[in-house]
């Protein structure tokens, strides 16, 4: 049977929409399938998703070989796409990380410089007190030490990431369908994609729909991921606290378990005009297995609990915070078994290949 496109990617997030510009390149008849965002979140009852924000942190320092290979490869085509699209969208503002000094090889902080070393990776390292000279605009204690990563590292705007590769998507021939998928139906001989009042058809689909994985009926069985809440807290900064806090870098700040740390995002101008610094951290257990529950946690304001844990953190690390208007957002996390990125292939219920 003659169908509409090789391959349907189903997202328009972060993965799909890279999915959507790799396979550009090697193929044509290419749709990517996803909504925009809702204009309004708190009155959208559709599918939300993790990159609705202006700042992620992007570095290659981390603790684990895999993870840091795959940021550094995508470093390195920053600036292509950026040149490509003609739409920024990477600063490179450096990534600090802070906290205890670590033993050789112990903690996360341990493995990432043993890690760093292995691959090449031009970071500097700070006693307490060219902490406290470099970095003045935090109050760490003195027992920590610092690990800077200045070049290719910073943060970038997710946002504007997933409008460069659909922008370079398109340009190789993916046609962009604004619509959310409610079915995925293997036929046998293709696969049928409803999307909104259509039906598409497809010689191969790829679901990539981050923390929505699992709803809509797009896999033939769940897949084993959880999808955790997550809130953030904004700090709106004044002239004042822009003289402070303007020049600083991306920042990982660990406490006395490498659990408890958080993570700090510089200054950004937001789309409301205003410039907002983040703090998240990574320990809410909450988890969401139904497009209900996952959709009305997007359209609340987050956890009350989580945001005074990190308002209490931001006071301890950035005491010129003080006086700061807060507010906070939710989001989520989505992980594998083995915390590593699950390419999976499936066929019908059953019988997976
Ligand atoms: C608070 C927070 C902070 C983070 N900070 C960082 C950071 O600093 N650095 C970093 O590297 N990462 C960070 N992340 C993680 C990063 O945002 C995610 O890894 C990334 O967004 C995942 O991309 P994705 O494409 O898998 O999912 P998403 O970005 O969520 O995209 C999924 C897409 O699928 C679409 N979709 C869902 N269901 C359907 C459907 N049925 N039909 C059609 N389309 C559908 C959605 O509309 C969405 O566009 C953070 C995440 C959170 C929550």
């Amino acid at each position: 049977m003659a169908v509409d496109f090789k391959v349907i990617v189903i997202g328009r997030g972060m993965m799909g929409a890279a999915a959507a510009r790799h396979l550009s390149a090697m193929t044509e008849g290419v749709a990517l399938v996803g909504p925009r965002e809702p204009v309004e979140r708190k009155s959208h009852h559709g599918v939300f998703a993790s990159h609705y924000d202006e700042a992620r942190i992007t570095r290659t320092f981390d603790d684990n070989m895999a993870w840091a290979t795959f940021a550094g490869r995508s470093l390195d085509r920053y600036v292509e796409i950026e040149a490509k699209s003609g739409i920024p969208f990477f600063t490179e503002a450096g990534c600090l990380f802070a906290g205890p000094a670590p033993q050789p090889g112990q903690g996360y902080l341990g493995r990432a410089i043993e890690v760093s070393a292995k691959l090449g990776v031009d970071f500097e390292t700070l006693d307490a007190h060219a902490l406290r000279e470099r970095f003045p605009q935090f109050s760490l204690r003195p027992s920590f030490s610092g690990y800077f990563e200045k070049r290719r590292a910073g943060h970038i705007n997710p946002r504007a990431l997933v409008r460069a590769q659909v922008s370079l998507a398109e340009a190789g021939g993916v046609t962009l369908i604004d619509a959310t998928v409610t079915g995925v139906r293997d036929a046998g001989t293709h696969v049928e994609v409803t999307a909104g009042d259509r039906i598409l058809t497809g010689e191969r689909v790829l679901a990539a729909a981050g923390g929505f994985s699992n709803f809509n009926e797009l896999l033939p069985d769940p897949i084993d991921i959880r999808v955790a809440a997550r809130t953030v807290v904004f700090y709106e900064l004044g002239e004042r606290e822009m003289a402070i806090f303007g020049d600083m870098p991306s920042s990982i700040v660990f406490g006395d378990r490498d659990e408890d740390h958080v993570y700090i995002l510089p200054p950004v101008r937001y789309p409301d005009g205003k410039t907002y610094l983040k703090l998240g951290g990574d320990t809410e257990q909450r988890t969401f297995e139904t497009l209900q529950d996952a959709g009305a946690w997007f359209r609340s304001d987050g956890d009350a609990a989580e945001r005074e844990l990190l308002v209490a953190a931001a006071s301890d690390l950035m005491p010129d915070l003080a006086g700061c208007p807060v507010t906070m957002a939710p989001c989520v996390a989505t992980f594998t078994p083995t915390a590593y990125p699950m390419p999976d292939s499936r066929r019908r219920r059953g019988s997976r290949c």
